[in-house]
């Protein structure tokens, strides 16, 4: 793979999230007002270079946690929600008094997954969000934690970052936490921890460096920004994990100085639809499928026939995204359905030619049509 040029790369982003953890936000007594200072000049810095903004911001529990004096996270969905509440408001109400000193203002959008495994909401919440940088208004998004249960959750704002991005076709993903990057141990126990300036590829070490990393005020420590990260560089975009409290981050990102850890785009990148189907979208099912019709799908690059499928797994509906298991059940593929789980019941091993005699109509030839197809990412469903 031919080395990339950081500082070109830099220059070519017109549009980034910029995603922030609770350890940046938020100290002893409550939000962080010094560090949202400079990270809203900072990110008005960027606007009046030309560069779109979109802010994923947490910080909500943890501050509602300072705002109530609590020492610790409560055990309970529901105190976690009540938190949330708490603090959202005092979070955005910060955010917009700090951007109004810069004549700028942000709007605050709270998400829950549902919102994104939903393509029409999906393009809503899209427009939304284009609009607003439109207007030159800053997007504040959050994880709607006060209404999410478990079905609907990201789980965490590092997968919200990486899902805003792909929604708003952001070429970059900035994930700033209160460490400098990624280390090989963790840097706040190990004096000897070292930075991890570039990883060209996630591999057993680097998912090892990164769990030994946990985080302490948001969901997710390292791991879950690994995951984002990866994420990303499948889609074709680079990500960059850095350090939120150091003054003037944003700036040297963006001159293309070698601060954090950089995650270089992946060249075999999957197009925007492909990615929402294997990354956003939760598959409600499973499909077995027969030898010959794995040869056909990762050999040969074709479509998914009833006449493949050895066995149908669950309740789904035309649509619908499932997981495609070999007949050892591996994982192969997944991919959006034409039919659902009743009619995949009936036609199930048979030859397209019989579909309409069997079900009295027919919607598609195939079942899974190639387009709506994800190979060989198996590992990360
Ligand atoms: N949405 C949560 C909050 O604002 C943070 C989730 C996370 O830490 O990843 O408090």
């Amino acid at each position: 793979m031919p080395a990339i040029n950081r500082k070109k790369l830099m220059e070519s982003v017109k549009r980034v999230v910029v995603k922030v953890g609770s350890g940046v936000l938020t100290r002893r007594n409550g939000l962080n007002l010094n560090v949202i200072d400079d990270l809203t000049t900072e990110i008005c810095f960027l606007r009046k270079k030309g560069i779109e903004v979109i802010m994923v911001s947490s910080g909500a529990i943890a501050a509602g946690l300072r705002k109530i004096g609590m020492s610790k996270k409560p055990e309970s969905l529901s105190g976690m929600q009540a938190l949330a509440a708490m603090g959202q408001s005092n979070l955005i109400t910060v955010y917009e008094e700090a951007f109004a000193r810069h004549g700028a203002k942000a709007a605050q959008i709270l998400l829950t997954r549902d919102d994104l495994t939903n393509r029409r909401r999906y393009l809503n919440s899209r427009n939304t969000i284009l609009t607003l940088l439109s207007w030159k208004i800053i997007p504040v998004i959050n994880e709607n934690d006060t209404v999410v249960v478990d079905e609907i959750k990201f789980g965490d704002n590092d997968n919200l970052g990486g899902m805003v991005t792909n929604l708003t076709d952001s070429r970059l993903l900035v994930n700033l936490t209160n460490i400098d990057g990624l280390f090989d141990m963790d840097p706040r126990t190990n004096q000897d921890a070292e930075l991890i300036k570039i990883v060209t590829e996630i591999d057993e070490k680097i998912i090892g460096a990164a769990d030994k990393i946990p985080g302490f005020l948001g969901k997710g420590g390292m791991a879950s920004k690994i995951t984002a990260a990866r994420k990303m560089t499948l889609r074709g975009i680079p990500t960059i994990i850095a350090n939120g409290l150091k003054p003037g981050i944003l700036k040297d990102i963006f001159s293309g100085k070698e601060v954090g850890t950089f995650f270089p785009p992946n060249q075999k990148a999957l197009g925007s639809k492909k990615h929402w189907i294997a990354f956003t979208k939760s598959p409600k099912g499973k499909l077995v499928i027969d030898k010959g019709a794995e040869k056909a799908l990762l050999e040969n690059g074709k479509s998914l026939l009833p006449s493949g499928i050895k066995a149908v797994r669950g309740r789904f509906d035309r649509g619908n995204s499932v997981v495609l298991l070999n007949e050892s059940d591996r994982e192969l593929a997944v991919g959006l359905v034409n039919y659902n789980s009743d009619e995949l019941n009936r036609i199930q091993g048979v030859r397209t030619s019989r579909i309409e005699f069997l079900l009295g109509y027919k919607h598609n030839d195939e079942v899974i049509h190639r387009d709506n197809l994800v190979l060989s990412l198996a590992q990360v469903f």
